[in-house]
């Protein structure tokens, strides 16, 4: 009793263990989803900011360009309208330029619309005396554009102001694709102020936009927008990874709970084997102990000639033969037990008729089965076929089935022995009409010490490893034993062994 609560402790202990486990992976998991999410957003923030800072770098070159080549060519002394013409026919990055001098007269374009009024009236309030003295360059914004104002130095007429517009189509065709060529996992796509998509390094399609990084002065209402295909931003994969996380720890958990229960059952089917154990030894020792006190009893009373009627005394002597032959049977089947457990049992196989076996055996059982009432029924087929098997065996294994046929009757004393050939062997039949056998342990019977609710509920002794043996037996000469019947209808043990012929065919 007090051996029981130790592994309830123990399965109890593994299983608060998988809890916590399971708890910590699961918060261990949460903390790390949210970690990598972090990780691959910053990483995607990396991505956009260097794209942002590659085109803007592009883009202030090329206006850098453009404008030396402006002053190239006003530090010339015929510098004038055509100048201006040429110089923008070979800079087709930029749309409009302006050109002013320090009274604020405008030397370019010679005529101008109304929307180009307002750019040049914006270029020249917001330019400060700073800027016409020092000279330099700075955006300014005009409405929706951006304009690049600039004091350059020019031949004659002191310093001049320049304004230029970028021409946003060749800026979006020609200069974007250059710089933003797709790396094949994440589209980068440049929206505009009102959020439009100018360009985009890849078709955008499905793809889910993850987040948008602004430009600096060069393109300010301007940003680029990291774009990743379905089921590829930071968020999928972060999940992903964490199913296929769950996944395998679930898995670990299904595998702890299988050795759980498998080692459970181990340890169970260990400690009822160590009872049955126990059992047996107790129940073989009694089972001797019965034919040898009455051998024992029945031969001083025949010594101390205390027996003078001669029928009584051939009675005693019957008595005697039978319960010695009942020992020998006991001491062959634990005996023969322990060899077929070390592995040692070897069988003696010679070919030969079964039924002479079978009439030896019901010799030996004609005595006790009369003395305790029973009748019984023999038939036994005059086709059998040769067996190869070994007799004493064969006897062992039907000796234990008449045992079990008499031990296992109630008040219908009746016992049926029948032979007969079926297919390519024999099969032998010992029924009773006794306590029967319960569906669910016709298999289990055959297990070794296994005995029905612990047989002496039913008050019977016995060692529970007569039909082990006799399943033994009977599968090592290449046949089966089954067993039907319904408790309190009786019993019909069948053990079927193959013929000599295919035998002798198969060796051959
Ligand atoms: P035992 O020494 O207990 O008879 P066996 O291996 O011969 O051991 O049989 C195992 C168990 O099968 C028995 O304990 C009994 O419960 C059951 N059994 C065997 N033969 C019969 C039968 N003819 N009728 C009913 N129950 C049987």
């Amino acid at each position: 009793m007090a051996a029981r609560p130790a592994p309830v402790l123990i399965f109890g202990a593994v299983f608060a263990a998988a809890v916590v486990l399971t708890a910590l992976g699961y918060l261990s998991l949460r903390r790390w989803e949210a970690a990598a999410e972090l990780q691959l957003r910053e990483q995607a923030r990396d991505t956009a900011t260097m794209a942002a800072e590659k085109v803007e770098m592009t883009v202030v070159r090329a206006e850098q360009d453009g404008l030396a080549a402006l002053q190239a060519a006003a530090l010339e002394p015929d510098f004038g309208s055509s100048s201006v013409e040429a110089w923008k026919a070979l800079h087709p990055l930029f749309a409009s330029v302006y050109v002013c001098d320090r009274r604020g007269r405008v030397l370019y374009p010679v005529r101008w619309s109304p929307e180009d009024a307002e750019l040049i009236d914006a270029l020249r309030a917001e330019i400060s005396e700073k800027l016409w003295v020092r000279g330099g360059r700075r955006y300014l914004e005009a409405g929706e554009h951006v304009l690049l104002a600039a004091v350059i130095p020019a031949s004659s007429r002191g310093p001049l102001l320049v304004g230029l517009l970028r021409d946003e189509q060749t800026l979006t065709r020609e200069v974007l694709p250059r710089v933003l060529g797709g790396d094949g996992k994440s589209a980068l796509a440049i929206l505009d102020g009102r959020g439009q998509t100018v360009f985009a390094s890849e078709p955008l399609g499905a793809a889910a936009p993850v987040l948008t990084v602004p430009f600096r002065e060069a393109l300010p209402a301007w940003r680029v927008a990291l774009y990743q295909p379905a089921g590829l931003s930071p968020r999928d994969m972060v999940r992903r990874q964490a199913m296929i996380f769950m996944a395998a720890f679930a898995l670990l958990l299904v595998v702890i709970a299988a050795g759980l229960v498998a080692t459970y059952r181990l340890v169970r089917r260990e400690s009822e084997i160590a009872r049955l154990k126990s059992d047996f030894v107790a129940n073989v020792s009694h089972d001797l102990k019965t034919p040898l006190s009455l051998i024992r009893m029945f031969a001083e009373t025949l010594e101390m000639d205390r027996v003078p009627d001669p029928a009584r005394r051939r009675e005693y002597y019957a008595v005697l033969t039978r319960e010695s032959e009942r020992l020998s049977r006991l001491i062959d089947n634990v005996l023969d037990f322990s060899r077929i457990e070390s592995g040692r049992q070897r069988y003696d196989i010679t070919v030969g008729s079964v039924e002479p076996i079978i009439h030896e055996v019901l010799e030996s059982f004609r005595h006790p089965l009369d003395q305790q009432g029973f009748t019984l029924d023999v038939s036994i087929a005059p086709d059998l076929p040769d067996l190869a098997m070994d007799g004493d065996a064969i006897k062992q294994a039907l000796a234990n089935l008449l045992d079990n046929a008499m031990k296992y009757s109630a008040e219908r004393r009746h016992v049926t022995v029948a032979a007969r050939r079926e297919g390519d062997g024999v099969v032998v039949e010992v029924a009773d009409r006794g306590i029967g056998i319960p569906v669910a342990e016709r298999e289990r019977i055959f297990e070794k010490f296994y005995r029905i609710g612990r047989s002496e509920t039913q008050g019977r002794r016995g060692s529970g490893v007569g039909l082990a043996l006799v399943k033994h037996i009977v599968e090592a000469h290449g046949g089966r034993v089954t067993v039907e019947g319904e408790p309190g209808g009786g019993s019909r043990f069948s053990v079927f062994l193959p013929s000599a012929a295919p035998q002798r065919q198969r060796v051959g």
